[in-house]
């Protein structure tokens, strides 16, 4: 299943991993994930090496950050800007189109902690949304900018900007002709998400995304807004979220996980399955997906759909890296 490279980045991995849970007792975890949907016979085995590859040296990243002591905030940030920087999401370059053949990208961070939170939305020449979301967080009184002010605001923190056609593919072309076309209606996909837990028990998550490709001019989805694709919270957990926008949004679903564990006790894992399953499900849409972990290390990476790219890593030592459904399961850790 898995080509060489990512073999060898797997066992790197793993003995980073390892190490670091001999020298220190305190736990850290990160879970990535790459988008929900799609449909499994156009995984040929190519395609499923080179997304291996790329969840896995994005996981690389955070795992560095982490299990050198970093803190989440900046592990899911790092992760977040390689995977914008990979033409194989749906975020940064390789975003989707909307309607009119434009590159409309939303972003948002936010620390658990202190329940800080930045976002962005509809930017159009920021190499780096996710850059932008955190500037938003750590250098204004907002949370969440939108459109030529939000542009206007990341070029004045320095942020790179490129021309719009930066986040272009022959993929994503092809895909608005479809639409166009009216062979293929407008689904999500690809959208980039991370959250970790550190060793000092702070939670944070961040998530990125071109949209839904076909989306209207103008459209935002659940990405940035606070509590439906992004929330954290040290109390509960940090979740990610990925698939049919409008359904995150009028389901709140990042904290809805977090308030059934919060005030009704439920565990990470019990809360998202009650949320995309009994709640997102029966909704109907393109569906979708969460990656979550809680303040002791639990994961969930829980989906309705037949694929999420999704991968992980903690300080005990597991890693992993999974597309279809059933590819892993669950992870948890009760003795933590
Ligand atoms: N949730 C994203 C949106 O609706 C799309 C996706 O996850 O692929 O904007």
């Amino acid at each position: 299943m898995f080509k060489k490279s990512s073999l060898l980045l797997l066992l790197t991995l793993g003995i980073l991993t390892h190490l670091h849970s001999q020298e220190a007792d305190k736990i850290w975890t990160i879970v990535i994930h790459g988008g929900a949907g799609g449909t499994p016979s156009n995984l040929t085995p190519e395609r499923r090496g080179q997304y291996e590859k790329h969840l896995l040296e994005a996981l690389e990243i955070g795992t560095k950050v982490l299990s050198k002591g970093g803190n989440s905030l900046d592990a899911v940030q790092k992760v977040v800007i390689y995977m914008e920087n990979s033409p194989l999401f749906n975020a940064g370059r390789g975003a989707v189109k909307n309607i009119d053949g434009i590159h409309e990208l939303d972003a948002a961070i936010m620390d658990g902690s202190n329940l800080k939170a930045g976002a962005v939305a509809g930017l159009r020449d920021i190499k780096n949304p996710i850059m932008a979301a955190r500037l938003v967080m750590d250098s204004t009184a907002h949370v969440l900018l939108i459109g030529e002010g939000a542009s206007a605001f990341a070029k004045s923190m320095g942020l790179e900007s490129v021309d719009n056609s930066y986040f272009s593919t022959k993929q994503r072309e092809e895909q608005l002709n479809r639409i166009k076309e009216s062979k293929e209606t407008p689904h999500p996909g690809g959208t980039v998400g991370c959250v970790a837990l550190d060793i000092y028990g702070n939670l944070s998550a961040a998530t990125s995304t071109g949209g839904m490709s076909g989306k209207k001019w103008g459209r935002v989805g659940d990405v940035p807004v606070i509590g439906a694709g992004t929330y954290a919270n040290n109390k509960t957990a940090a979740v990610s979220g990925t698939g049919h926008g409008e359904l995150w949004i009028r389901r709140v679903v990042a904290y809805d996980i977090s308030a059934l564990m919060e005030y009704r006790g439920l565990s990470l894992i019990e809360a998202s399955n009650e949320v995309i399953f009994n709640k997102i499900s029966p909704m109907g849409g393109s569906g979708g997906g969460i990656i979550a972990v809680d303040a002791k290390g639990n994961i969930a990476m829980v989906f309705n759909t037949s694929m999420m790219h999704r991968a992980w890593a903690t300080s005990s030592g597991e890693i992993g890296v999974g597309i279809l459904k059933g590819e892993e399961s669950i992870i948890k850790k009760s003795s933590l």
